[in-house]
């Protein structure tokens, strides 16, 4: 057993060495991303993509400002092309999937704070009743009577014996990995479940609409695209991959009147996009292409369309940010 002393001392050694890989952290590009942002005790839909409460969110902007040089989506575009200097910590704060508190809540506090984000849209749930196929996973597993169920490959799913976040964590794990298309597996979902969700036309939109999208773009925030309807792009054909590149690009541009430079690929682990992706980006005349790595990006960016973000999830303090950014100077 440690005693007190022994542990505090132990305490101290850590803290001083955690302070020291603090100050001496990389340069590079940190790009850090959100979800969602307020009470995921709230939702009907997935708990787990609330990424902070709101006045985390405003801490841990306020956090990075002071220890980094937040840069805008032009200024990106020039760093990816050598053209800012390289011994610098950047910040780059990129949002995903376009829910409506990324209007409501974090695009105010982005504002107030003088900060430019890129927001990612699938387009296809831009002024829709549409529910993405995580949110409706989600919303079964949480109002299923079943307690247990086989599904496709992967054996048996127990419902009961965890909290619904971890059960709902873990099966969409299972589901990213069953390369089988979406729908197919929905279906097999929804009748194992015995349930489904039927979109209630009084229910508030749950993402952002055109109207809201061009606010932001007025108000200095930076679009991007996150494909039409956020299929991963690995488990779709080439034609397929080239209509949500394309499609979403061109019908952003339709509607905000400019050039759509970004992409961020829908769940952007590496076995979710690859170097032919990448290409495809590339000739559709994309100029930045996000993945989610976890790692920061080394300077000069070797390849731009595939930029490393590092996932801010689990509502972390922060210290627990702190460590996580620590942590990503490490390699893959
Ligand atoms: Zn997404």
């Amino acid at each position: 057993m440690l005693n007190k002393s022994v542990l505090k001392s132990l305490l101290i050694r850590f803290s001083g060495y955690e302070a020291y890989k603090w100050l001496t952290r990389k340069n590079g590009l940190y790009c850090f991303n959100y979800h969602r942002i307020g009470d995921c005790t709230k939702t009907p839909f997935d708990p787990n993509l609330y990424s902070c409460s709101v006045e985390q969110f405003k801490k841990q902007i306020q956090f990075i400002k002071k220890n980094f040089q937040v840069i805008t989506l032009e200024e990106a575009l020039l760093l990816a092309e050598h053209k800012l200097p390289l011994n610098m910590r950047y910040a780059l704060i990129t949002f995903d999937d376009g829910y409506i508190d990324n209007y409501e809540v974090a695009y105010p506090i982005l504002k107030e704070e003088e900060i430019s984000a890129i927001f990612f849209i699938p387009t296809d749930y831009v002024d829709s009743e549409l529910i993405p196929w995580w949110d409706e996973i989600a919303w079964m597993l949480k109002n299923t009577t079943k307690k247990a169920f086989c599904f496709g490959e992967s054996g048996t799913v127990h419902l009961n014996g965890s909290t619904v976040d971890k059960v709902i964590r873990n099966f969409l794990t299972v589901i990213k990995t069953d390369p089988r298309p979406m729908d197919e597996k929905l279906l097999e979902l929804k009748t194992k479940l015995g349930c489904e969700y039927n979109v209630n036309p009084r229910d508030k939109s749950l993402f952002v609409s055109w109207k809201q999208i061009k606010e932001m773009k007025s108000g200095g925030m930076a679009i991007g695209s996150h494909t039409c309807s956020h299929r991963i792009l690995t488990h779709i054909d080439k034609e397929n991959q080239l209509l949500e590149l394309g499609q979403s690009k061109q019908c952003l541009e339709q509607h905000l009147g400019c050039a759509i430079d970004s992409v961020a690929y829908p769940v952007g682990q590496r076995n979710t996009f690859n170097n032919d992706i990448c290409e495809m980006t590339k000739q559709l005349g994309y100029k930045i292409g996000f993945s989610f790595t976890n790692t920061v990006n080394d300077l000069p960016i070797v390849n731009p369309y595939n930029v490393s973000r590092l996932g801010i999830d689990n509502h972390p303090s922060l210290m627990v940010l702190r460590q996580k950014i620590v942590l990503s100077g490490k390699s893959e």
